[in-house]
């Protein structure tokens, strides 16, 4: 088919292209064949890395902003065009931005010709990786908006805030109820927070099921706290006009101008997801207000995380096993060493355990360094055992392990592996967390009561005490945290608990160990109370394996 355009000259496309351009997204071209010269949207150049948005040659200068592997087949479509053997093109490749990264593109163009021979190109250029400018299900502007709204007036916003709201378990509604339940929930959920939208204020579909509304003159907090709680409630009585069909609340997130000022708009977004997951996390169907402090922490705990995920990729770089003796009380004698899992990276340096072991928890990481700490532990008791036979080992095992993994076999077989008699291992489990009766916890007590592994209650004392842990799991010790030694060393109504829970303690065959003794008068106040194990400062601090070596055993 022959189209007739000619009544267009290519110098009259191009200023047409002048013309609609800025009212437009997607780039205009022309490109004549004849002469070799291409005409672009002038908008086109703050975006791909052009040599201009007019200039000649076009093959030779399209190695500036085509991206190299996308080249080739570019160029054998155009030769086709210029030739007359195809007459509409329609590629998607990559062109490169200004920075140089790769942007997806739709390449769409027909040919003109003239007197029968193609004489030049016209067509339509956008990006296909944008995101959506406004979102149909819920009827609102899309999240680019707020962006090109903020990037014009970020420097001039002098009041007010930025909320992000979030559904909480919208999931749940789209798998119980079906997505398109799920877009009728969305899209009244927009009506209820539209409804209170007044002038200065503007509400964006953020993703899925977030939303986010920009205050540009209310000046304090506290009006978006009561913006807040009004869309609340008209939610909950969305929620039973219809009928509690589906039940759901919504978080808010909130953001101050001050908060915003001097960052981009991609990190405005991620402060003001972090606020809404903060007010989501502390139990949903409420608001946070963003502190940077918290903040910090959160971008702290998330590359102490990546550093741990890090390290137990790479041979468990920067884990280390400490021992802290461990005293007979009647004998004064080494009795063994509990081992105490350390973390160091050249960023952080020494990190707390209290602060990394949770972190293994949270992300089930515990699962492999906790094995790492049961073979190293096991290894150095070996080493120690050629020296002292009788050498005792105390593990820690975190109640994750135990929950998750078949920790069971894993300790039975590492023990073993390493050639240790079991009545030289303690187990020590925590009571905090840990769920009562859970078949799991009494299944491994007794699995390794059967093979004659001991049990350690550790942290006794430590406000989850619940004696009935004692009929449950029967331990072999009881390990006095150092918290309640603390106390009762300091209160004489704590010193007489500790002492009425050591005779209990004895009475049931139990073995006691008292953790914390720091001093000699320490020691000798808690000696009145017969422990049969002690450990604390004054016997010696956790140090590494050589160290400890050179204190205790020669
Ligand atoms: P925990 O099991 O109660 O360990 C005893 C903690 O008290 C250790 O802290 C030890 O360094 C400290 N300590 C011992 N004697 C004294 C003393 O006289 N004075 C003072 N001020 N502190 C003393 P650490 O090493 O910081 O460990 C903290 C906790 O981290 C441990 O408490 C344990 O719950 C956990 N943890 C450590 N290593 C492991 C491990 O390998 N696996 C698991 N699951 N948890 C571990
Ligand atoms: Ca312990
Ligand atoms: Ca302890």
């Amino acid at each position: 088919m022959e189209k007739d355009f000619d009544y267009l000259s290519v110098s009259q496309l191009c200023k047409f292209i002048d013309l609609l351009h800025p009212y437009m997204d997607d780039y205009l071209y022309v490109y004549d064949f004849i002469h070799d010269y291409y005409y672009i949207s002038p908008a086109a150049v703050k975006r791909f890395a052009l040599p201009s948005h007019s200039f000649q040659d076009l093959v030779a200068n399209q190695k500036k902003f085509v991206y190299p592997a996308d080249l080739y087949s570019l160029q054998e479509d155009l030769a086709l065009l210029i030739n007359g053997e195809k007459e509409d093109h329609n590629m998607q490749y990559r062109w490169l931005s200004i920075t140089g990264e790769p942007i997806w593109i739709n390449c769409r163009g027909c040919v003109v010709k003239k007197d029968g021979k193609p004489s030049h190109m016209i067509g339509c250029i956008n990006e296909i990786g944008v995101r959506q400018k406004a979102d149909n299900v819920s009827g609102l502007l899309g999240i680019t908006s707020l962006q090109s709204f903020l990037s014009e007036r970020a420097v001039t916003i002098s009041h007010g805030y930025l909320m992000r709201l979030g559904l909480d378990d919208f999931k749940e509604i789209n798998e119980k109820l079906g997505s398109d339940y799920g877009d009728m929930i969305l899209r009244r959920t927009a009506e209820c927070i539209s409804s209170h939208i007044t002038s200065g204020q503007m509400l964006f579909r953020a993703v899925a099921d977030e939303f986010l509304l920009l205050d540009t003159q209310n000046d304090d907090i506290k009006s978006a706290i009561s913006l807040y709680k009004s869309i609340r409630q008209t939610v909950d009585e969305f929620v039973e006009a219809n009928h509690y069909e589906a039940v759901f609340t919504i978080s808010g997130g909130i953001l101050s101008y001050k908060d915003m000022h001097g960052h981009s708009f991609s990190d405005i977004m991620k402060l003001s997801e972090f606020s809404l997951n903060e007010a989501k996390r502390d139990g949903k169907n409420r608001y946070y207000i963003f502190q940077q402090a918290a903040y910090d922490k959160f971008l702290r705990r998330r590359r102490l995380t990546q550093l741990l995920r890090q390290s137990v990729n790479h041979d468990f770089e920067g884990f280390e096993a400490y021992l802290q003796p461990l005293f007979e009380a009647t004998t004064n004698s080494l009795y063994g060493a509990e081992a105490l899992m350390r973390f160091r990276t050249e960023e952080f340096g020494m990190v707390s355990p209290m602060e990394f072991i949770p972190l293994l928890e949270e992300t089930g990481l515990i699962m492999p360094a906790g094995k790492w700490m049961l073979h190293k532990s096991l290894a150095l008791c070996h080493e120690i055992q050629t020296a002292r036979p009788s050498f005792q080992i105390s593990i820690n095992i975190s109640y994750i392990q135990v929950m998750k993994s078949n920790i069971i076999n894993e300790i039975i077989s590492a023990v073993t592996a390493h050639g240790i008699s079991p009545d030289n291992v303690i187990i020590e489990l925590t009571e905090s967390g840990m769920l009562e009766s859970d078949s799991r916890v009494t299944k491994l007590v007794s699995n390794l009561k059967d093979n004659g592994i001991r049990l350690a209650l550790d942290d006794f004392g430590t406000g989850y005490s619940n004696f009935s842990y004692l009929n449950e799991l029967k331990p072999d010790i009881i390990k006095i945290d150092r918290s309640f030694t603390l106390k009762a060393l300091e209160n004489d109504y704590e010193y007489q608990l500790l002492s009425l829970m050591s005779n209990m303690v004895h009475s049931l065959n139990l073995k006691m160990c008292i953790e914390g003794i720091e001093t000699t008068e320490d020691l000798d106040k808690m000696n009145e109370l017969s422990p049969d194990y002690c450990q604390g400062y004054y016997f010696g601090k956790p140090c590494p394996y050589e160290e400890f070596k050179e204190q205790y055993l020669t």
